[in-house]
């Protein structure tokens, strides 16, 4: 469980001590209700962005103590510290918060509309954390149960319907995959990694090479493995040279170190040269780009290639 401390998204102190709940009879699940920008799937920090704007809502908008749920969970599966295990939520409606806690998924009734499996397997976590750590009881409810509400939402409610059961491993086992090729050769200047530019899209059907014409071929938290194919041109028999995959930060800020290495030696005509990543996992807001340096003396290009990218998240 990825439980994220009210610290660490930046939480609001509660305005009073909130209110002691010694059990409940379990947990009642809830969404924002709203529209929900969509782009948090790409970007974490979004995610955390409105789990600080919902506890404003709360405390500014409705006068509440605090934010109104036990806790909230992200299409990442984060688990976001509401008022926690132990402590009286508001989210339920009146009379009707003492009986369950409160757990909310960002998802709404426009934009981001249906959880994502790692969602429900947050919420699972949420559910099961407050079980351990605030004695609720085992029922799952929806806030529409005992209360005139459309929340939790269509998708989320069937799912609370079926018993909220933890998302079957099984089904994230199928992979996505992004498939890209190059388009216009690039210099390869000697003692300098070159990023990979890849002009064309073969297969991208979840968007990942989201910069299109552009250097990344996979966007936010996914495990993966790579394989890259590249025709080099103009470099003498013998020259050595390197390749690696890189991940980068969204913003293109920063850097953050390389995957393996692998080596090659310039043949004569032109070299064909093959990285393979096997298994790796890219970071929350990190981007996947494929850097090649060759260390002779003379300026060879990069003529062909291509890149595929199986994903799982
Ligand atoms: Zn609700
Ligand atoms: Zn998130």
């Amino acid at each position: 469980m990825q439980l994220v401390t009210r610290e660490a998204w930046g939480a609001r102190s509660p305005r009073a001590t909130p209110e002691r709940l010694s059990s409940t009879k379990g947990v009642k699940v809830h969404y924002t209700g709203d529209n929900v920008d969509p782009r948090l799937e790409d970007d974490h920090d979004r995610c955390v962005a409105r789990v600080r704007q919902i506890q404003n809502a709360h405390m500014d908008g409705n006068g509440w103590n605090d934010v109104g749920y036990s806790a909230l969970v992200c299409p990442h599966a984060h688990v976001f510290v509401g008022r926690g295990p132990h402590a009286l939520p508001a989210a339920n409606g009146a009379g009707l918060n003492s009986g369950h806690y409160a757990v909310c998924g960002l998802v709404g009734n426009k934009g981001l509309t249906k959880p994502t499996n790692a969602m429900l397997r947050g919420i699972r976590d949420a559910i099961e954390w407050l079980r351990r750590e605030g004695d609720a009881g085992t029922e799952i409810k929806g806030h529409r149960d005992g209360y005139a509400t459309d929340c939790p939402g269509g998708p989320l409610y069937a799912w609370v319907k079926e018993g909220a059961p933890r998302p079957d491993e099984e089904d994230e086992d199928v992979p996505e995959y992004v498939s890209v090729g190059i388009t216009a050769e690039q210099e390869l200047p000697p003692n300098e990694w070159v990023t990979i530019t890849w002009g064309r899209d073969f297969s991208d059907s979840a968007h990942q090479h989201s910069d299109q014409g552009g250097p990344s071929i996979l966007n936010g938290a996914a495990k993966y493995s790579l394989t890259a194919s590249l025709t080099l041109r103009g470099l003498p028999v013998g020259t050595e040279g390197q390749l690696r995959a890189v991940e980068v930060h969204a913003d293109d800020t920063a850097d953050f170190g390389s995957s393996p290495i692998q080596d090659f030696i310039a043949t004569s005509g032109d070299t064909s040269v093959l990285y393979a990543l096997p298994a790796d996992t890219l970071g929350v807001n990190r981007r996947l780009r494929v850097q090649v340096l060759q260390s002779g003396t003379a300026t060879g290009s990069v003529v062909n290639g291509s890149a595929k990218v199986l994903y799982w998240r």
